[in-house]
């Protein structure tokens, strides 16, 4: 149709935690979006990257779900029915599941039959081994609604705090090092603060492929003069823009970030005032960082001790200096030290509160901070008030009107070891696709297989949707209205651009069935909005937000006063929550797994520009899984020539934990001794490889350092 029929639909884009806006032009007809460009607003300045361009075709793909499916009797054991881990039968399977192999598993089912059937099931388990044998993994790709609800359902009704999502292989280590040292898991300022910095330190960030319209930002503010320190063992784009880049041995943050606290101490280049008033703990940060002399930490890291000198003088001089941190910091299982140490540096030099200042762990999903707020952490209730404090647990029971559990539940990975010794026997898992995104496949395989009941509500059928025994067709992002919060605390609203295929049915629709007909009382919900008006209502950091005033452009939390313009953009600026900044220090230690003659380098898995996470939704739009569609690793030239490999050849990648196959491309981005493999190819899926052992504070995994064999084929 001529551009004048098409229907003009102001939304977001349904991918990373910028949260760029854009407008849909839809083509009511045929159901179809047929462009998308970006909106002129406070995030995004109309940019757009290739996802949020060109990334919107998965929602009418021909394989979404249309009907509920249950799994047939006797189709067991449960998948994977074509899944990664066939490439070890030397059978390499394609991008997207087989429906043709899979779907013979599953017969359709009218919404009443599988909805019982979940009903029954859930609380067949309750009754028969207890609450705690029941968990959930939301997903930060839903709305804030969808978060709330799901995490009320699991506290609710499934009677236990056995409810997580994806932050706990994103941000998790991040978030307890920030509640521990400030009071507040959320980032002090908007990444477009950096407009007023004149440093900014980008630390374990490859924002280009993960942030892509933020990077965009960074690159000009280096340009007006902005001085960019970008710290990283894999080299990302961001460093042809960097004032210094340095790249530092894999897992040798905490080695690196002391030295750079011992010499901003040492040159007197802190903030004295600061320390005195709003912080407390100097003297144990000076007595640890003191046995980190530059010299020692470049041992550790592998630099010269200039590079380390040069960063402290640098960031210590600062007039507003401003630091990003990605998943290569989080993604270790001293993830937490890490961010401490970051936290260290701002809080020493007092570079937050003020504009160009702050501290801002840019967030993967777009709506992993609204998930986090909204309570899908087994920890915390919603806004981050713990399960454990009786004065909060008794406002929530008030509110929900029920007795809820006071004990922490499990997190990602400690629910899937749970259901390896059988102590959750039940799952409801929406929206995420555990069998490809959590660590050490094989035993995801086995802990997913063993569950008694799994249901799966997506908008495909998954990798994991192979394991279930039902399958609720859900909605894509284009399809419904909620509310999404981006990694600047911006709450923007998602509106519906096209009609749902077949009988699939809204998220939090599904949700509220299902608890009615577990008997769960709190869930007669008509309107979305009453649903956002709840979770406001039971936190501060949401108090005056609503569908009425968050209008195109949406606001930052916190914004108590509804006719406040746009919320609050710089945190902190005269207390933190929690008081006195703590500096916690951090002793370095090295990764789990080292490096031995028969596993001599080391992995690091990470995303791609054109594929976001497993891949579900962007390996089915066309245009970019056109540019990207063979998996490949990533490895220095010089170590591929050592190997004698050449661009394009076949080679085997095995850990302690099992072997994937795919293609090799020479590329500078790896360190020495490195090999990145991103984690989006279920044909060659990089977490068959990795460790499940975990930050002991943030229960994050170790995505980031493996120790592998690499062998031509
Ligand atoms: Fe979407 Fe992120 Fe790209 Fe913006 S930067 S268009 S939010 S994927």
């Amino acid at each position: 149709p001529p551009p004048a029929a098409l229907k003009q639909v102001p939304t977001l884009c349904p991918y990373c935690g910028v949260g760029c806006s854009v407008t849909a032009h839809v083509d009511e007809q045929h159901n179809k979006v047929v462009w998308i460009d970006g909106r002129d607003s406070r995030v995004s300045d109309r940019r757009l990257c290739v996802k949020g361009r060109y990334g919107f075709d998965y929602a009418t793909h021909p394989q979404r779900l249309t009907q509920p499916l249950i799994r047939r009797e006797g189709s067991y054991p449960k998948g994977p029915l074509s899944s990664a881990l066939r490439v070890r039968e030397g059978r390499r399977p394609g991008g997207l599941v087989d429906y043709a192999e899979v779907m013979p598993h599953f017969r359709e089912a009218s919404w009443d039959e599988a909805l019982d059937l979940v009903a029954k099931r859930l609380l067949e388990i309750r009754e028969r081994h207890g609450s705690r044998a029941l968990a959930g993994f939301g997903s930060a790709k839903g709305s804030n609604e969808e978060a709330y609800l799901f995490q009320k359902l699991v506290r609710v009704g499934f009677g236990s705090n056995n409810v997580d999502h994806c932050t706990r292989l994103c941000h998790a280590s991040s978030v307890a090092a920030l509640m521990e040292t400030i009071g507040s898991g959320a980032v002090s300022t908007t990444f477009r603060d950096i407009e007023n910095s004149d440093v900014a330190m980008l630390v374990g960030t490859n924002a280009t492929s993960n942030h892509p319209v933020a990077a965009t930002f960074f690159k000009q503010a280096a340009k007006r003069g902005c001085k960019l320190l970008v710290i990283d063992p894999h080299r990302p784009q961001l460093a042809d823009f960097a004032h210094r880049y340095v790249r530092i041995r894999p897992g040798s943050d905490v080695a690196f970030f002391n030295g750079v606290l011992h010499e901003i101490i040492r040159r007197g280049l802190y903030d004295r005032h600061f320390v005195a008033e709003r912080t407390e703990g100097f003297e144990r940060l000076k007595a640890t960082v003191e046995h980190y002399p530059p010299r020692v930490a470049a041992q550790l890291c592998g630099l010269d001790e200039q590079e380390i000198v040069d960063v402290a003088v640098t960031w210590g001089s600062a007039r507003a200096a401003i630091c990003f941190w990605g998943m290569g910091v989080s993604q270790h299982v001293h993830g937490t030290d890490n961010a401490r140490c970051l936290i260290s540096l701002v809080l020493l030099t007092g570079q937050v509160g003020r504009p160009g200042t702050g501290l801002h762990p840019l967030r993967g999903q777009n709506n992993v901070q609204g998930a986090s707020d909204a309570g899908l952490i087994p920890m915390v209730f919603p806004d981050y008030q713990s399960v454990k404090d009786p004065a909060v647990r008794g406002r929530f029971e008030a509110a929900w009107g029920t007795t809820l559990d006071p004990q922490p539940g499990l997190t990602v990975v400690e629910i899937m070891r749970a259901a390896l010794k059988h102590e959750i026997r039940g799952m409801y898992v929406q929206g995420e696709n555990p069998f490809v995104s959590d660590p050490n496949t094989e035993k995801v395989r086995k802990a997913l297989a063993a569950l008694e009941f799994l249901v799966v509500q997506d908008i495909f059928l998954t990798e994991t949707a192979e394991f279930a025994d039902v399958v609720l067709p859900a909605s894509s992002f284009f399809e419904k209205t909620g509310t999404y919060t981006n990694t600047d605390r911006r709450v923007q609203i998602g509106r519906p651009v096209l009609k749902m295929p077949g009988a699939a049915r809204l998220d939090w629709d599904i949700m509220c069935e299902i608890a009615r007909r577990m008997g769960v009382p709190g869930f007669e919900f008509t309107r979305i909005e009453d649903v956002f008006a709840e979770f406001a209502g039971l936190t501060e950091s949401y108090r005056g937000l609503s569908y009425e005033t968050l209008g195109l452009e949406g606001k930052l939390w916190p914004c108590a006063d509804p006719e406040h313009e746009d919320g609050q953009v710089v945190l902190f600026e005269r207390e933190f929550p929690g008081g006195r900044g703590k500096f916690v220090p951090a002793e370095f230690a090295p990764p789990h797994e080292l490096p031995s003659p028969e596993f001599p380098f080391v992995l690091t898995t990470g995303r791609l520009l054109e594929h976001w996470h497993t891949g579900t939704m962007t390996r089915r739009a066309s245009a970019l899984e056109t540019i990207e569609s063979e998996p490949y690793a990533d490895m220095r030239p010089s170590d591929m020539e050592a190997l004698g490999l050449c661009d394009g050849d076949e080679i085997a990648v095995t850990s302690r934990r099992g072997s994937i196959t795919l293609k090799v491309r020479g590329s500078e981005a790896p360190g020495l001794g490195s090999i990145f493999i991103p984690f989006c190819w279920r044909e060659a899926a990089a977490n068959v490889l990795t460790s499940d052992a975990l930050d002991p504070f943030g229960k994050i995994p170790e995505f980031k350092f493996s120790a592998v064999r690499v062998e031509k084929l």
